[in-house]
């Protein structure tokens, strides 16, 4: 039987974790730890979202404050409430909810965040410390893929990881920090030839394509680990919803390691977020 990388637990510990150095924060600094969370509009998968982070905020001694906007606000006011935030002292984290409504610039909002305070490591300058190897915060996704990756291979030096999407938020800064790792990195997207050829040629293999069923067991070679990222919620025959990920896990049992959907990544995402917040803090504290 293939092993299941129990993310949930793992999330579970790490926010325990957080919620201890957020008590001795509080006690220390006289405040919380704070996250500020936009969301602009009423995407039934956005509110979903935020509800389960200012959920996880509230049970860590992060304090957390929910900012809910029209979704006509004009770009202009929302840059002026990310300003505000940076400015707010008792603000240490500021995350924006994507997507943002057409007629606003997702990218100018993201790059008016503070770096420092930036918990979700989409601005320039922590792009660039991603790629140059130097301290900064790392996209929470990415970043719960890599702690979960460390609890299943002690050392990645020299392995072949095949990321599947090369998306700014997920492909991207995955394939930089296992190059950090010294592994060897093939990223493929939408327009890659041969993906399948490619990926059996993987040590790890991360998916995160948003395609439901596209990493069949024949594409994994034996003893390889599978982090997969995708969520895409369908609904089976019976009408009822439920998530799933990129890759079929029926048909992972040669695999080392792989990490279910849900309960794997996506629980990390939210520890991560918690943990960029409690660096962003101490950042801002020193
Ligand atoms: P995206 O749409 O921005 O990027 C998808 C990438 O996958 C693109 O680079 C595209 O070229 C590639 N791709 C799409 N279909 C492909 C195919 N058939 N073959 C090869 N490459 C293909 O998506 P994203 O924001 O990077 O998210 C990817 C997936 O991860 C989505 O399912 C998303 O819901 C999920 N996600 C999960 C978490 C989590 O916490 N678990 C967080 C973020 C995103």
């Amino acid at each position: 039987m293939v092993k299941l990388i129990p993310g949930k637990r793992i999330a579970d510990e790490l926010c325990s974790r957080v919620a201890t150095e957020a008590e001795i924060f509080r006690l220390a600094r006289g405040q919380s730890p704070g996250l500020a969370v936009v969301l602009v509009g009423s995407d039934p998968a956005s509110e979903i979202y935020v509800r389960r982070k200012v959920a996880e905020c509230a049970r860590a001694g992060i304090s957390s404050f929910e900012l809910r906007q029209d979704a006509s606000i004009a770009e202009a006011d929302l840059l002026d409430l990310v300003d505000k935030l940076n400015r707010d002292k008792s603000v240490h984290g500021i995350l924006v909810q994507l997507p943002l409504p057409d007629h606003i610039h997702a990218t100018k909002v993201l790059n008016a965040i503070h770096p420092q305070k930036d918990v979700d490591g989409f601005h320039p300058v922590n792009v660039g410390r991603l790629s140059t190897g130097t301290e900064g915060l790392v996209p929470c996704t990415p970043l719960g893929c890599m702690m979960l990756l460390d609890t299943v291979v002690t050392d990645l030096r020299g392995k072949h990881a095949v990321v599947i999407g090369k998306s700014n938020i997920v492909g991207k800064p995955i394939a930089m920090l296992l190059l950090e790792r010294e592994c060897t990195v093939t990223v493929t997207h939408i327009a890659t030839r041969g993906l399948p050829e490619i990926v059996r040629e993987a040590d790890i293999v991360v998916a995160a394509a948003g395609a439901p069923a596209l990493v069949r067991g024949d594409w994994v070679k034996p003893g390889a680990i599978v982090i997969d990222v995708g969520i895409t919620r369908v609904r089976s025959k019976d009408g009822k919803a439920r998530i799933v990920g990129d890759c079929v896990s029926a048909e992972m049992d040669h695999a080392a390691a792989v990490t279910p959907v849900p309960g794997g990544v996506g629980p990390m995402t939210i520890a991560c977020l918690l943990s960029n917040t409690m660096r962003a803090a101490r950042m801002a504290a020193t």
